[in-house]
């Protein structure tokens, strides 16, 4: 994990502040309660470094509006305004070359226990790193992903990382780089901040909703990618102890995008990934622009050509 940047701007009340400008009051929901839902979206650069794409900026807005309207927040900004106000700071802080992390959150930041709430969009932006990410060593947590019914995993909202963060503390004692959340069946949740996607017999699994994960927007481009490869994908319940039996295993998400595991607790993973590859070099193409897919829907931010 790099440290935290501070970037030059960010976006609050509507327009580009300075960065030490963008605050909330101690007093608000956001901070007493933790009641904000936010989405990380990737900005791509193409293959010539032409034009920026903005990953899946739609279903990132949908999936935002889904959080919003399951923790009661407020949020009636249409497509276009979101995509302007994301777009605006962009074009403010994008470096030729160096791809981007945007991270749009919406606070309450007034109201208490769901009276009189109001909310705000925040977008902050960082730089990432162009480089294809390198394997991962992951371990168990002891800490679970909770029931529908208690913290549902589908809402994209601080309150569920919780558990993530405190995991992450527990792997890194260890030597993990990330951690697998189980659910309360004692079954596979996902990660910290991505999903699982694990290979047995030439088949693609990856755990359904319901079992304590996120809607993945990355996970839904898998699938797609899959079919074009010929490769089957199956969303089923994964059982704890298949991770140490599978021949390939990877965790996938916006900021992970795919890291395949070198080891799953003391156990190293097949040297090999072979269909994660395949799917991977398909993905990485499309996002360049190089091999349009269209599964991976950018959004142009320079006005040039990327993607389909
Ligand atoms: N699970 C969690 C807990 C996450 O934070 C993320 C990242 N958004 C994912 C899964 C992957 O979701 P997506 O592919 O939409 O980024």
């Amino acid at each position: 994990m790099t440290k935290l940047q501070k970037p030059k701007y960010a976006y609050m009340g509507g327009r580009i502040v300075d960065w030490d400008d963008a605050r909330i009051h101690v007093a608000s929901e956001s901070l007493i309660r933790g009641i904000s839902v936010f989405e990380g979206i990737k900005g791509y650069w193409n293959a010539d470094e032409t034009d920026l794409g903005l990953l899946a900026l739609r279903a990132h807005f949908s999936r935002l509006k889904r959080s919003a309207q399951l923790n009661e927040i407020p949020f009636d900004m249409e497509f276009d305004g979101f995509s302007e106000a994301c777009m605006s700071l962009v074009r403010a802080l994008h470096a030729k070359g160096s791809d981007l992390w945007i991270r749009p959150t919406v606070y309450s930041v007034q109201g208490n226990w769901g009276l009189d709430t109001e909310s705000d969009l925040v977008i902050t932006c960082y730089q990432q790193p162009k480089q294809r990410p390198p394997g991962i060593e992951v371990g168990i947590s002891t800490w679970q992903r909770p029931l529908d019914n208690a913290l549902p995993a589908r809402i994209k909202s601080a309150a569920n990382y919780q558990a993530s963060r405190l995991a992450r503390i527990e792997g890194r004692s260890a030597g993990f780089e990330d951690m697998i959340l189980l659910n309360p069946m004692g079954r596979v949740a996902e990660a910290t901040g991505s999903c699982l996607l694990m290979v047995r017999e030439d088949c693609v699994f990856t755990p359904p909703a319901y079992e304590g994960c996120l809607e993945s927007i990355t996970v839904g481009i898998v699938e797609q990618l899959c079919e074009t490869l010929h490769i089957p994908f199956k969303r089923r319940p994964v059982e704890r102890s298949e991770l140490f039996i599978a021949d390939e295993l990877c965790l996938v998400g916006t900021l992970m995008e795919f890291g395949h595991l070198r080891r799953i607790g003391h156990r190293p993973m097949p040297a090999e990934h072979r269909l994660i590859g395949r799917i991977a070099d398909e993905f990485w193409a499309a996002v360049r622009g190089s091999r349009p897919h269209p599964a991976v829907e950018l959004t142009s931010v320079l006005g040039g050509q990327v993607g389909s």
